[in-house]
């Protein structure tokens, strides 16, 4: 183990009051982490957002990202208009968004993710879908995609959820599905509001940099490690759990 792995272990045990983590759920987000879409989704919504007369940049959705559409669309509502969303405008342009990204060219799976989802299960560790996607075209891909490796009765979507990330509903919500405490679960996330919403539900949560934005946010956000890629940490994954499991401290 590396000293910086154990002092970022050590640091985190300390920041929750916790002994140890002994991981039995992994629970991972989708979208930039199991899937690389999120060029398309900015795309989609920088189109819609623009199209209201709402003036936005393409990147600011990477900010946004893990928030549910309703709460996106009400943040630009408030920031243009001075107010939130009617239901109708929020289902008639969520509607809108997610038709754009279905005309866009198929995603593909995040290089390394079915590679780090087999270590997972390899290693005996229960896996749960968290995002606040509504979007059902990449939903319904992960049986194709990742066979076997994420139970039906084992997901947390945008239908499941009143407060999307950072509140960390999704996260709390993914280990009552699960039966596992905080400290038996980690997070695996791609964007800062997902991260501060693993951390506030009390989970080791792995932040990995697969888009624009830097390690620096994501660690600031809530981050207990920050990996640069989705093949690096489908590579450190079996020497982070050993790691995990073999570093405490003293109640
Ligand atoms: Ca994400």
């Amino acid at each position: 183990m590396t000293e910086s792995l154990s002092s970022d272990i050590r640091r985190f045990l300390e920041r929750h009051h916790y002994t140890r983590v002994t991981p039995r759920a992994a629970l991972i987000d989708m979208d930039g982490t199991l899937y690389d879409s999120m060029v398309n989704h900015t795309a989609a919504w920088h189109r819609m957002i623009s199209e209201e007369g709402i003036p936005c940049t393409r990147d600011e959705f990477y900010l946004y990202e893990g928030r549910t559409g309703a709460s996106t669309i009400n943040l630009l509502f408030r920031r243009a208009f001075g107010r939130d969303a009617t239901k109708e405008e929020i289902d008639r342009l969520y509607k809108r968004k997610t038709q754009y990204f279905v005309e866009l060219p198929p995603v593909n799976v995040m290089p390394g993710a079915q590679r780090m989802v087999a270590e997972l299960a390899r290693m005996g560790i229960t896996r749960v879908l968290v995002t606040g996607s509504g979007q059902s075209s990449l939903i319904s891909r992960l049986d194709t995609d990742f066979p076997d490796m994420f139970p039906s009765d084992l997901r947390i979507t945008s239908r499941d959820v009143t407060k999307g990330k950072p509140n960390p509903e999704p996260y709390i919500r993914a280990m009552q599905l699960a039966r596992v405490s905080p400290s038996a679960s980690i997070v695996i996330e791609n964007a800062p509001l997902g991260c501060e919403a693993g951390d506030r539900a009390g989970a080791f949560t792995i932040g990995v940099t697969t888009g624009p934005i830097p390690a620096k946010e994501l660690r600031d956000a809530g981050a207990a490690i920050v990996v640069d890629s989705m093949p690096a940490l489908a590579n450190m994954l079996p020497a982070l759990i050993l790691a995990l499991m073999t570093t405490s401290i003293d109640g």
